[in-house]
């Protein structure tokens, strides 16, 4: 079916009309005790790597998820590189992770001297598919003394990294399943999904461990920062550890005892997190009352249709998408460059991951829905809010 990009941008120009723009992706807002918050600590010079706003903000977070812990750090990705280390990620393993993602996921585990190995999406929930999944290591994996083996490589399959994308849960209980089926750890790359539930659950720590992410374009924002959540009490310390440069508690001693990482959250952040966190409630509202004003200028558009979340589960409606009806980019591009000339800054989704330079060479396994995902959907602006400006 042909589609019409006039009619599309249209149709959103309704939404967001181009006098009352620019309409970046996604926007902070900051509407709370942040400005009261940051100023204490500069009053009080608790600004940098501890201080009390860092453990409300992981006790906030833990509270919030339903996970046992959180531990708070740098950003997203250093968050997810812990998670996989903690995982029992190692050099020469192999962890699958979907090729439609943000170049973070597959970074996080070439930070272990791993190979990433692409897998593809599901139209439905652009997570992880978990039947070609199944499907596909039925062909190309064995299990030996314990370990997933690639038959291929001879390499240690040792954990899959499922991506929760625009907030949309992945199909968790038959990933996990798979998990378990071929002894994969099950690793959640929760970053966009502060949020967002999966069958009444938090995503994030569903499997072994997962990473959040409050960089200034998510949910809500520290400036910069992320955190490990986990039901594991064990792994929980040693994330703390390992995000503080595997000190050893003295008063004055400089002692640590394994290679750590400088990954922590400043007190500072924390506290930005902290006023942020109260009034997630009001923001997930306001991004998903967007859906119902997006739905309602584009349900009549023939060949595009407003991404909505999955029946069993609760999105954080974090980015707002389009899926188009098209088999080539050009036709996408041309909608894109009129949203842009329309004040309306909308984006194509990432590169394919196995695209990437420094990625063509690993291991991918045949891709039926990715591409096709990559040149049909759209991400939209989806700032709390802006659906009420015009
Ligand atoms: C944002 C994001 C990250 C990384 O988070 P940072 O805090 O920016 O390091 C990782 N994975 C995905 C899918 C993301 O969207």
């Amino acid at each position: 079916m042909a589609i019409h990009a006039q009619a599309i941008l249209d149709a959103l120009q309704t939404v967001l009309p181009a006098d009352k723009g620019p309409y970046p992706l996604s926007e902070p807002r900051f509407a709370g005790n942040e400005w009261e918050y940051v100023k204490e600590c500069i009053d009080t010079g608790w600004v940098s790597s501890v201080g009390k706003y860092v453990d409300r903000f992981e006790q906030d977070i833990a509270q919030y998820t339903g996970a046992s812990f959180a531990v708070a750090t740098v950003n997203g990705t250093a968050a997810l590189h812990i998670s996989l280390m903690l995982a029992g990620v190692e050099a020469d393993d192999e962890v699958m992770v979907p090729a439609l993602s943000f170049v973070a996921t597959t970074n996080a585990v070439s930070y272990c001297g791993a190979l990433p190995h692409f897998v593809d999406s599901d139209r439905q929930r652009f997570g992880v598919d978990a039947d070609s999944l199944a499907d596909y290591l039925a062909d190309i994996a064995v299990i030996k003394d314990g370990h997933c083996i690639n038959k291929q490589t001879g390499r240690i399959i040792r954990a899959l990294v499922v991506m929760h994308a625009f907030g949309h849960p992945a199909d968790l209980d038959a990933l996990t399943e798979l998990c378990q089926r071929y002894h994969l750890q099950l690793v959640e790359d929760a970053a966009e999904a502060l949020g967002s539930f999966y069958k009444g659950r938090h995503v994030g720590h569903h499997g072994l461990i997962g990473a959040l992410s409050f960089n200034g374009n998510k949910i809500i924002t520290t400036g910069g920062g992320g955190a490990i959540i986990t039901d594991d009490a064990q792994l929980a310390r040693h994330a703390k550890h390992l995000t503080t440069t595997a000190k050893l508690a003295h008063a004055w001693r400089f002692d640590h005892d394994e290679v750590g990482y400088n990954y922590r959250m400043p007190n500072l952040n924390a506290a930005l997190g902290c006023a942020q966190l109260m009034q997630l409630p009001q923001l997930l509202f306001a991004r998903r009352e967007l859906t119902e004003i997006y739905q309602r200028a584009l349900d009549p558009v023939a060949g595009v249709k407003v991404v909505t979340e999955p029946e069993d589960s609760k999105s954080n409606y974090w980015l707002h998408n389009l899926l188009l009806d098209i088999d080539d980019s050009d036709q996408r591009d041309e909608i894109l460059q009129g949203c842009h000339e329309a004040n309306i800054l909308a984006r194509p989704v990432w590169t394919l991951q196995n695209k990437l330079p420094m990625y063509q060479g690993a291991p991918c396994m045949p891709l039926a829905h990715a591409p096709q995902l990559a040149i049909n959907l759209i991400s939209l602006p989806s700032s709390a809010g802006i659906g009420g400006r015009g």
